[in-house]
C-alpha cells in the first residue's frame, strides 16, 4: 500500500514549521527562548559558549536510495554534537536549517524531523530556531550546534605536547566498509531486476554510517577519570587526516602503532570480504565519530585497562614528522587522503 503523500505546497512554508516545530519545548535551563520569535534566547550562566556547523547535502555527503529519512535526521544532529563534545564541552541547543525540493513529501519532511527530535532528546539539547526555504533540487540540511564548558575548560586541537600518548575512544573503520557494502547493493539493484538487497550479517557497520551516536560518554568518563586531554578532535575524516589536524595544530610529530588501531571483529570480516585493509578503512575512511585525543603520560594508568579507550601511539617531535609502524615492522609516512565522501584511495 501506498503511503500518504501530502505536497508541501498544500501546507505553505509557515505550515510546515509549523507543523515540524509545535511539539518542540526546550527543557534547557539555559535556553531563555525557544522557536517562534525572530531570534532564540539563551544565557550562558557564566560558562563559555562553544558554537559549531556543518552542512549536509544530498548527493554530497548521503545517497537518498539507501539512507532511511529518520536516521538521516539523528545523525546530522550527531556529526554536529560529536564537534561540541570534541571541544571537552555539552551540547544545549541547535539550530537546523532545511532546503527543500518539491521530491520531498511533508510525510518526508515530518520523518526527518522525527529522528532530529529523536537525537534532541537522547542529548538533551533544545531545538531552538531554524529556517526553511526551497532547493531546486534536492535536499540541504544545515545545523548549528551550541554547548556550554567551564571558563577555560575547552580542549583545542593545539596542546599536544612531545611525549603524550594518543588515544583514540571504540573502533574505527567501520562507517567506511557501511559505506562500501550499501554502495555495492546499490550497484546490485540497479544493475539486477527484482534483486533484493543483501546486507547478511553487518549489523554493526551499517549502524556506525546510518545512524552513528556521538561520544559523550567518554567526555563524561574523562571528565570522572580526572583527565583533561592536552588535545583533541573527533574523526569524522579517518585517521590519519584527524592526527594531521592535531600535530599541525600543535607543531608536533607523531608515531602512530597499526596493530593498536581499535577495530570491530564483524568490520575485519567486512574488509576481508571487499578485499581491503581495515588498517586503510581506519586510517583513511570517515565518519567513524570517534573521539581522538592526546593525554599526558601521568594519566597513562588511568586509561590503560579502560576497554573504551585505546592508546595507538604517542606525540613526537616536530623533526619527526609523522609516522606508522606497520605490523610487520615497517615504519611509513603518515598521510592523509581524507575523506572525500566515499572514495578512499588504499
Ligand atoms: P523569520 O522569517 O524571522 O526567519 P521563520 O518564519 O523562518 O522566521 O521562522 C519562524 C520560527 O520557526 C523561528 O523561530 C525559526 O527559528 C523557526 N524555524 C524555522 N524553520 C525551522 C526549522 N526547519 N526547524 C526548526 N525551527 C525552524
Ligand atoms: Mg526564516
Amino acid at each position: 500500500m501506498q503511503e500518504a503523500r501530502t505536497e508541501i505546497s498544500t501546507l505553505g512554508e509557515f505550515g510546515l514549521i509549523d507543523l515540524i516545530t509545535k511539539h518542540i519545548q526546550p527543557t534547557n535551563a539555559t535556553t531563555v527562548l525557544g522557536i517562534g520569535d525572530d531570534a532564540a534566547v539563551i544565557d550562558p550562566m557564566g560558562k563559555h559558549i562553544v558554537v559549531s556547523t556543518d552542512m549536509l547535502v544530498e548527493g554530497v555527503h548521503f545517497d537518498m536510495s539507501y539512507t532511511p529519512l529518520k536516521h538521516l535526521g539523528y545523525k546530522s544532529v550527531v556529526v554536529n554534537l560529536s564537534d561540541i563534545y570534541a571541544m571537552m564541552a555539552t551540547p544545549t541547543q541547535i539550530t537546523v536549517s532545511i532546503a527543500i525540493s518539491n521530491r520531498y513529501s511533508v510525510q518526508a519532511i515530518a520523518e526527518l524531523y522525527e529522528g532530529i527530535t529523536e537525537a534532541c532528546d537522547h542529548y538533551k539539547v533544545d531545538l531552538i530556531g531554524g529556517d526553511t526555504t526551497t532547493s531546486p533540487s534536492g535536499l540541504v540540511i544545515s545545523i548549528t550546534a551550541i554547548g556550554e564548558v567551564a571558563e577555560d575548560k575547552y580542549v583545542q586541537r593545539s596542546g599536544a605536547k612531545e611525549n603524550d600518548l594518543i588515544c583514540v575512544s571504540g573502533t574505527l573503520g567501520a562507517a567506511y566498509l557501511g559505506l562500501l557494502l550499501l554502495e555495492r547493493e546499490k550497484q546490485v539493484f540497479l544493475e539486477t531486476k527484482n534483486a533484493q538487497p543483501d546486507f547478511g550479517n553487518n549489523k554493526h557497520i551499517l549502524q556506525k554510517l546510518l545512524r552513528p551516536e556521538a561520544r559523550y560518554d567518554i567526555v563524561d568518563m574523562l571528565q570522572d577519570l580526572n583527565i583533561t586531554p592536552t588535545s583533541m578532535i573527533d574523526v569524522s575524516d579517518g585517521l590519519s587526516s584527524e592526527l594531521l589536524h592535531i600535530c599541525k595544530a600543535s607543531n608536533v610529530g607523531c608515531m602512530l602503532y597499526e596493530d593498536k588501531i581499535p577495530t570491530n571483529d564483524e568490520a575485519k570480516v567486512s574488509a576481508m570480504d571487499f578485499n581491503i585493509s581495515i588498517t586503510t578503512c581506519a586510517l583513511n575512511g570517515g565518519e567513524d565519530y570517534e573521539l581522538l585525543f592526546t593525554i599526558s603520560q601521568a594519566d597513562y594508568e588511568k586509561v590503560k585497562d579502560n576497554v573504551f579507550i585505546t592508546t595507538i601511539g604517542y606525540i613526537a617531535n616536530a623533526s619527526a614528522g609523522l609516522k606508522l609502524t606497520t605490523r610487520g615492522n615497517n615504519i611509513h609516512d603518515l598521510v592523509a587522503q581524507g575523506w572525500n565522501h566515499g572514495k578512499v584511495k588504499e
